[in-house]
């Protein structure tokens, strides 16, 4: 009897703990497919649809850069005027040759042929020009015309011509090994200690 009785209770029990737990996992399975669908769908679905959405943009946005959109000089650009000097490879900065705003690249080019541009963004723009010879840092050495000198000049930092700065009274061909260089494009030299020093070596 007991054992009826409390099997029956315990199959009632059973019964509403079933029927509990069902109504709860029916419950937790309506909330949680709903969560769960929703926030994996959710968060995948937003990033998908952004990539899909950004991806196209983006190479869309890198072609028209690359093709379309002029890239011009705005009156903040900051223009940098240069020289460059073939003899040494240095560059000296110039003033101002004039007015570049609102050019592109090409039509800097065809207003200034003589420099190339080195750099060009709508924040700075490198306008370079090469010149022969050297930059006025160094001394150039070269043999004289009647060929029993040696003749030293050096570029005016200032004007940039060519400045006759002294003659030494020895004659080129002592300097057998440089004698092509002294009567073609001349001996560089950083300083006038450098040039007495090749001097005396010679002596
Ligand atoms: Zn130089």
């Amino acid at each position: 009897m007991f054992f009826r009785i409390d099997h029956a209770r315990l199959m009632t029990k059973c019964l509403l703990c079933g029927f509990a737990v069902i109504t709860t996992l029916v419950c937790i399975g309506v909330l949680f497919p709903d969560k769960g669908d929703a926030a994996p769908q959710g968060s995948n679905a937003i990033p998908t649809k952004q990539a899909e959405q950004s991806m196209p943009d983006e190479s869309d946005s890198v072609q028209t850069v690359s093709t379309d959109r002029r890239i011009t000089a705005l009156k903040s650009t900051k223009v940098e005027w240069k020289l460059r000097f073939n003899g040494c490879g240095h560059y000296i900065t110039l003033k101002s040759q004039g007015d570049i705003a609102g050019m592109d690249k090409e039509e800097a080019k065809a207003a200034y042929s003589d420099y190339s541009a080195e750099l060009f963004t709508s924040a700075y723009v490198s306008l370079v020009k090469d010149s022969d010879g050297f930059c006025p840092e160094h001394y150039v050495m070269l043999s004289g015309e009647d060929g029993d000198m040696l003749e030293v000049y050096k570029r005016n930092t200032q004007t940039l011509e060519n400045e006759h700065i002294t003659s030494i009274d020895i004659s080129p061909d002592r300097f057998a090994e440089d004698i092509a260089a002294l009567q073609a494009g001349g001996l560089l030299f950083n300083s006038l200690q450098e040039i007495n020093e090749y001097i005396e070596s010679a002596e």
